[in-house]
């Protein structure tokens, strides 16, 4: 489903992705660990053009992504949800969800909002459509970034930190949404801090440090007997 080669990603003279390489299948569930500053963050937005990549080569379903991609194309295959929500202030929480789905997807207004309503079904929302973003506690608007993602039926989700900003209540909810979502078979990258979450879904484990790729393994792997002393390190700062 994504292919990486060589991607190397600069801000300015500062590598922020060094030549990372590695492969996602279809329906696989990635988590990508590593300190702060390892460049998650970069990693994810250039999966989604964000933020273009220098060199290397990025193919997401078969297609390269680079600047001749056409970002409709894109963004009817690649999902986002990020740490602070990035909700349309000024929309309302159905708004929000159906914008792309009409204006990217040409669905009609009944079809998105059918679509919409079903999802903030799912993610534990479908009464409050009507609010708008400010209304709604943090927990309540991490339910509705994700949704709005959904709503474009993705092929690939990535979420950046979903729960980074939100109380542990809220991160119990918004993990639970998460646990369900893996069990559906989309292709997800995610970068979190939540160890117990990502034992429990990852089918593999991305640790990055310093802009490079240090490990990719399994779960069990990782998190038993992980193969550097930096990933070593970091569990036990972790855990
Ligand atoms: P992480 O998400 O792992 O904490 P980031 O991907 O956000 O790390 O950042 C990786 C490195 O790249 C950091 O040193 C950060 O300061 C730098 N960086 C990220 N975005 C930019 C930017 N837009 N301009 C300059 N440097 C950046
Ligand atoms: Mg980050």
């Amino acid at each position: 489903m994504i292919s990486v080669r060589g991607m190397s990603k600069l801000f300015g003279e500062f590598v922020a992705l060094d030549r990372l390489d590695f492969d996602v299948s279809r329906g696989e569930k990635i988590v990508v660990l590593g300190p702060s500053g390892s460049g998650k963050s970069t990693l994810i937005r250039t999966l989604n053009r964000i933020e273009p990549h220098d060199s290397g080569t990025l193919t997401i379903d078969g297609k390269l992504i680079n600047d001749k991609t056409d970002p409709i194309q894109l963004r009817c295959m690649v999902g986002m949800v990020f740490q602070n929500y990035n909700l349309f202030p000024h929309l309302s929480v159905l708004e929000n969800c159906i914008l792309a789905p009409m204006r990217v997807r040409r669905m009609t207004r009944i079809e998105a909002t059918a679509h919409a309503r079903r999802y903030l079904e799912q993610v534990g929302i479908p009464d409050q459509a009507d609010k708008y973003p400010i209304q709604l506690s943090g927990g309540q608007q991490q339910r509705v970034a994700i949704a709005r993602a959904l709503c474009m039926q993705p092929e690939v989700m990535l979420f950046d930190e979903p729960t980074a900003a939100l109380d542990p209540e809220a991160i119990v909810g918004v993990v639970s949404i998460m646990d369900e979502l893996a069990e559906q078979g989309i292709t997800t990258v995610c970068v979190t801090h939540e160890m117990a979450f990502s034992r429990r879904i990852a089918d593999r484990i991305i640790f990055m440090d310093q802009g490079k790729i240090v490990e990719i393994t399994p779960p069990e792997t990782f998190f038993t007997s992980p193969k550097t002393d930096r990933a070593q390190n970091f569990l036990n700062q972790m855990l």
